[in-house]
């Protein structure tokens, strides 16, 4: 088969790259097998409010246990599920899933808190993405306003425009929040923000990292918190380590944070405990928000 497929084609077939792409194969495979078995759960990092110390969100992020090699992250599956177009499905599994766990803690008689899901572009690209986010609301009874989209800027990149702005109205319509994740980590033309209907920006890790150190991170940051505000947004720090970082932020005004100095994300069952733990025991308004040091 290599030798009819010609001279130029030969080097795709040397057994380093077969044996890589027989890897993603394998992986694709049983990635698709996952859902089934139970391999892949979510789970749920606290986003806190930098007012009242409050949890007021989680965000779903996929998990893959594999059956042999162990935990497989995300960066990793995500792109063999969406080389694949598997990311449909698996993006729709975790959506429900989701949704489903908020509604459930809330039946339980835990605060309603925002549930945050990251969604690939190929799930706004195919299909009619807005009928299934209708469906899974009215399938587990999660109320609307507690379901944030994650999008990134990848969304962005091709000629669907028409289409990626039509399913933001409809899914804005539906009364649900978007977020735009990873900002500033890669097109960044400021235009969408003022043409489509986010609600809030998450500013990425990169931008967060080094600002207790690094005086022009610090200005960079706070320029785009005043920018995100002056749009009408929300605006959501990913990646706080440091104590410092989460002073810093309440001091340029940041809406809330998310980030290991609060806590990693974790299954669901530890989830509630977890946030009970993180929130201020007294009246939030009689101390200031400090994370442990
Ligand atoms: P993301 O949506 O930007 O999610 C935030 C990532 O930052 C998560 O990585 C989280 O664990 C990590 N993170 C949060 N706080 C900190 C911190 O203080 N320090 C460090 N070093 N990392 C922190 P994770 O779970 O490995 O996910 C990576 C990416 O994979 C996500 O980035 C998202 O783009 C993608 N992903 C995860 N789950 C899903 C999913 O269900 N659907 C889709 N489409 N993508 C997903
Ligand atoms: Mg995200
Ligand atoms: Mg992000
Ligand atoms: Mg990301």
């Amino acid at each position: 088969m290599a030798k009819e497929a010609g001279r130029g084609r030969a080097q795709l077939f040397e057994p380093i790259y077969a044996e890589a792409v027989d890897q993603k194969l394998d992986l694709g495979r049983r990635l698709r097998r996952a859902v089934e078995s139970g391999d892949l759960t979510t789970h749920y990092q606290p986003q806190i409010d930098l007012k009242t110390g409050r949890v007021i969100g989680f965000e779903a992020l996929l998990r893959w246990s594999h059956p042999e090699r162990g935990p497989i992250p995300p960066s990793e599956f995500i792109p063999i599920a969406e080389s694949t177009g598997l990311i449909v499905d698996l993006g729709h599994w975790v959506l429900r899933d989701a949704c489903r766990q908020m509604r459930a803690w809330m039946d339980a008689g835990l605060p309603a808190r925002t549930i945050s899901v990251n969604v690939s572009p190929a799930q706004i690209w195919n299909g009619d993405f807005e009928k299934v986010v209708s469906t899974v609301l009215a399938e587990t009874g999660l109320p609307p306003e507690l379901l944030c989209l994650e999008l990134t800027e990848s969304l962005f990149v091709d000629h669907t425009k028409q289409k990626v702005s039509h399913t933001l109205a409809a899914l804005s319509k539906l009364g649900i929040q978007l977020a735009l994740d990873d900002f500033g980590s890669g097109y960044s033309s400021l235009g969408y923000l003022t043409r489509l209907p986010f609600n809030c920006l998450k500013i990425d890790r990169t931008f967060v990292d080094g600002i207790a150190t690094v005086p022009e991170k610090r200005k960079l940051l706070g320029g785009i918190i005043a920018l995100s505000h002056g749009l009408g947004m929300s605006v959501v720090a990913e990646g706080a380590e440091l104590a410092e970082e989460v002073d810093l932020l309440t001091e340029f005004d940041c809406d809330f944070v998310q980030g290991y100095v609060f806590s990693k994300p974790v299954a669901a069952d530890e989830a509630p405990g977890v946030a009970a733990g993180i929130e201020p025991k007294r009246d939030p308004r009689s101390r200031p928000i400090r994370a442990a040091r």
